[in-house]
């Protein structure tokens, strides 16, 4: 039996369901394994031993490479002088400087842990400034598993979730709705910097979209958050839509921010600031410093080695890449999203059934991707990783013509 296997038998036992959450491998694909044991650069190794390259980055955490030795460096020196302290090291005043220096619509910043708490907190700060209830949410947006978030509505109650309303992303008409129907109550409005929900192809923010929230949001006196958990740092350092020109009131990050380490920021403009300060929001380990050193540590090299530009070039001659073989072995496919956050799905492949095969087919070959989330590229994708992962989706591209012969 496979490492791999008799570990799922023996968490079967003690964990329930084996697994839980998104990284349950059995909703991956039959071919996903569920455990890891290493990782350097831009590969990772299954308990088994297999070798992948790694275009999930362990679902968009890792960004500057798995074991950046400047961000290890920094995070092992202060894990040496301490981490879980009677109160915060000066590194937090630190790091909050440095996101206030870099962002924007930045002049303070509060740590957590997950993504979850930042956009928690976010609508928490909304409320406590308005003295409204409701949020405004996209309809099939992932915004965290809180109660008030999870897309699963096992062990939820109504009540948890009566205070959001949804709209369609990219539809300012129906945010507009959703802002009437709440008859003045709306807190916030939750929007990410492109439409990334599971399953589906992605779609990038149209920019009269944004601008739209923003002026609704300015028209009813709510707070624009965006939800920049996942995208965030790979798209632009200021803000995802600093490029289109839409400041948020907050904004959530984690993810990607301490190269794996954990960490969650919300950000968030002056205005709030007394919001904020009213809030009784806390974690045991939320003021930790070897996450903080870490996130310090990778913002600095995504700033000074220009990572956006990295991933950028990654991004391009990975879709072009796949795009050519694509269309080389006759399959007509859709790579959606910005090319540092990719995806890819088959035309008519409503099922997945071809995009599962094709992705399992690539774990045989040695490439880590997936199925029906979006990937996600580091810096440390140079042009030899792509090009070694293009061989491995070529071999997977033919195993799948395969299997479905000539059309
Ligand atoms: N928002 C977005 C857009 C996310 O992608 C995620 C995580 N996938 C979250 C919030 C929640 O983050 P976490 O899982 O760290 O709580």
């Amino acid at each position: 039996m496979s490492l791999d296997a008799s570990l799922r038998a023996r968490a079967a036992k003690v964990i329930p369901g084996g697994m839980y959450g998104h990284l349950n491998a059995a909703l991956h694909g039959d071919r996903y394994p569920q455990f890891f044991v290493r990782a350097e650069g831009a590969r990772q190794w299954d308990a088994d031993g297999r070798e992948y390259v790694d275009l999930m980055c362990s679902w968009g955490p890792m960004i500057v490479g798995h074991r950046n030795p400047r961000v290890e460096a920094a995070a092992a020196a202060q894990q040496a002088e301490g981490d879980c302290l009677n109160g915060p090291g000066p590194v937090m005043v630190e790091l909050a400087e440095l996101l206030v220096d870099l962002i924007p619509s930045a002049d303070w910043a509060m740590f957590s842990k997950n993504g979850t708490d930042a956009t928690t907190q976010a609508l928490m700060v909304a409320r406590a400034a308005t003295g409204r209830t409701k949020a405004l949410v996209a309809h099939g947006a992932y915004h965290g598993a809180d109660p008030w978030c999870t897309p699963g509505l096992s062990g939820v109650t109504p009540n948890q979730r009566a205070d959001t309303i949804e709209f369609t992303y990219n539809d300012l008409a129906s945010a507009e709705a959703a802002a009437a129907q709440a008859d003045g109550d709306v807190a916030a409005i939750l929007v990410t910097p492109f439409k990334h929900d599971s399953f589906e192809d992605q779609e990038h923010a149209d920019a009269e979209f944004a601008r739209g929230v923003r002026a609704l949001a300015d028209r009813i006196g709510a707070a624009l958050v965006i939800d920049d958990v996942r995208a965030g740092w790979r798209l632009d350092l200021r803000g995802s839509w600093e490029p289109l020109g839409v400041r948020p009131d907050l904004t959530a990050w984690s993810k990607a921010m301490a190269n794996g380490f954990p960490i969650a920021a919300l950000t968030g403009t002056d205005a709030l600031r007394g919001a904020a300060q009213t809030l009784y929001s806390t974690g045991s380990f939320w003021f930790s410093a070897t996450a903080m050193a870490a996130a310090k540590a990778t913002i600095e090299i995504l700033r000074e080695t220009d990572g956006v530009a990295l991933m950028h070039r990654a991004g391009t001659r990975l879709r072009e890449g796949l795009a050519a073989q694509a269309a080389a072995h006759g399959f007509v496919v859709r790579q959606t999203g910005p090319v540092q956050v990719p995806w890819l799905s088959f035309e008519g492949d409503d099922t997945l059934e071809k995009g599962i095969a094709w992705a399992g087919a690539c774990l045989e070959e040695g490439v880590y991707l997936h199925p029906w989330h979006n990937w996600f590229l580091s810096a440390a994708h140079t042009d030899e990783e792509i090009d070694r992962a293009l061989q491995g989706t070529d071999a997977a591209f033919a195993k799948l013509r395969a299997a479905y012969g000539a059309d």
